[in-house]
């Protein structure tokens, strides 16, 4: 049997003939609600986004009614515009992400400026909305310099994470993925536990068997808060 783990939530997902069947009703706001009652909860975050195949990422998380947060990369915003309206029309956030992906703590200043005002300048221009104050360092890697610079142009809220999926090193190997994630959480002591996944076709592939996996095991997959 296939549910949210939650007392007293109905139930909103369920396995029929391999089909992942959402209950009538059940909207968006639920996730919501499940992880106001106290239970572990699950933050699905990805980066390097949005990839070749981000229109099946978007579908796979309208499937479980999940709401995240997609941290991107100006170069692959300027590649693949309809899909980052996509993201904001499907009721995602954006993250910046930087444009091309470099170790932040070896730029200059002026450099790192660079990376975050044209990545937003034109998401803003595709959005209407600017990606501040949220941000995400290539490789997590920043320092006090890094933070200073980026908080002067408005990028005030770093988000890392706490469980890795390795799913860039892992590729197709879900089975790895899944149990690279799993392990993670069960080490994870927060009631609500970041985990980074990255914006690629294997990487669905694992979502795929993996979010019903973490339902059934009674965590609740957040939405972006
Ligand atoms: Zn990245």
């Amino acid at each position: 049997m296939w549910f949210n783990g939650v007392k007293g939530i109905p139930r909103c997902f369920q396995l029929q003939a391999d089909e992942m069947i959402v209950t009538e009703g059940c909207t968006h706001g639920l996730n919501t609600a499940i992880a106001k009652s106290g239970a572990k909860t699950v933050q699905i975050t990805i980066d390097d986004a949005p990839g070749k195949s981000n229109s099946h990422m978007i579908a796979l998380l309208a499937k479980y009614q999940i709401k995240t947060m997609f941290f991107v990369e100006g170069e692959f915003v300027k590649a693949r515009k309809d899909d980052v309206r996509a993201l904001v029309r499907n009721g995602h956030k954006l993250g910046l992400h930087t444009w091309n992906h470099p170790h932040l703590t070896k730029l200059s200043d002026d450099q790192i400026k660079d990376q975050f005002i044209r990545t937003d300048r034109l998401v803003k221009e595709l959005t209407n909305t600017s990606m501040a104050p949220n941000w995400r360092p290539p490789y997590g890697n920043s320092d006090a310099r890094v933070e200073r610079v980026v908080s002067s142009i408005g990028f005030t809220k770093k988000w890392l994470w706490d469980v890795d999926s390795l799913d860039w090193k892992h590729k197709g190997n879900s089975k790895a993925i899944i149990d690279d994630v799993e392990n993670g959480l069960a080490k994870c002591r927060k009631t609500r536990c970041i985990v980074l996944f990255h914006d690629h076709e294997a990487t669905i592939r694992a979502l795929e068997l993996l979010l019903p996996r973490l339902m059934a095991q009674g965590l609740t997959l957040a939405d972006f808060p």
